[in-house]
């Protein structure tokens, strides 16, 4: 492990391994990574990968669109499939306000170049068959929405900031950060880094790493519930049949 660094991203989760890649991107090649198990072991290994593009602020919006692209680009630059599969998205309104906040949704929309489709409820019927569409008022389609492999795109990140010069340090628990007149030393279980600035990207964590520059962070963990199932008939045959009319 490195002694020095000009930055040092404490967790190696999604966020804390997209900061390191697009520092090394930047030009900034002295940085390192410390995650104290393995890359993903943290929310980022759970989560389904949906990103939805549906967004009522023009700033995360942007963020959405930015990251989408790169997402597009970045197996051609590591080698490493993502994952990302653009399928769209279909928003149901059972009520009258719902839609209302979809009309409203669409201006925002279009101020940064989402596209959206207002449906009707045949149209969702005839997208999607075993969608109940009775009492629909209507719907709103993201064709640019998709999925990702949540910790597919998080080792083709690893793979492009090593690529640039970065390192990552797994297995390796930070257990203190002091700030010095020169900058600041991360004390880790495997020894010290010297460095001039500290990214702390440690999720469920933050209280923790919070508390070691004497911040008291006011954040807690919520439960994200998920179900796995048994593959249903129904919907595999309507997967079949999606994949047909991609062949014609
Ligand atoms: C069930 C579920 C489903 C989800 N579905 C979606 C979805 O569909 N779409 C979506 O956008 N988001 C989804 N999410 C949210 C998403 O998973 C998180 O927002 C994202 O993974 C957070 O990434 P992170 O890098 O901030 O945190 P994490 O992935 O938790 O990474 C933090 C890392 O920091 C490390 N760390 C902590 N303390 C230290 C220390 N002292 N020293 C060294 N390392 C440390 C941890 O080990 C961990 O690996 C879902 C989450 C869950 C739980």
């Amino acid at each position: 492990m490195k002694s020095k660094a000009k930055v040092v991203v404490v967790g190696g989760g999604v966020v804390g391994v997209s900061a390191l890649y697009h520092l090394a991107k930047k030009g900034w090649s002295d940085v390192v990574l410390i995650e104290r198990k393995e890359l993903t072991s943290g929310s980022t290994w759970h989560a389904a990968g949906l990103l939805p593009l549906f967004n009522m602020s023009y700033s995360v919006g942007q963020l959405h669109k930015y990251a989408v692209n790169l997402y597009k680009t970045l197996e051609e630059e590591t080698g490493k499939n993502v994952g990302f599969s653009v399928v769209s998205n279909i928003r149901l309104a059972s009520t009258k306000d719902r839609m209302d906040e979809y009309f409203q949704y669409a201006g925002v929309a279009q101020t940064i170049g989402v596209d959206v489709k207002f449906l009707t409820p045949d149209q969702v019927k005839e997208i999607w068959p075993l969608c109940n569409t009775t009492d629909l008022v209507g719907a709103i389609q993201h064709p640019e929405d998709g999925y990702i492999q949540p910790a597919d795109l998080t080792q083709a990140l690893a793979t492009g900031a090593r690529n640039r010069g970065a390192e990552i340090y797994r297995n390796t628990n930070v257990v203190g950060m002091k700030q010095t007149k020169d900058g600041w030393v991360v004390e880790t279980d495997k020894g010290s880094i010297e460095c001039e600035h500290i990214i702390s990207c440690s999720g469920n964590f933050a209280r923790q790493t919070g508390k070691m520059v004497g911040l008291d962070i006011p954040v807690i963990p919520v439960e994200h519930q998920y179900i796995v199932t048994e593959p249903h008939p129904e919907i595999q045959k309507e997967k079949k049949m999606d994949y047909q009319r991609w062949e014609f």
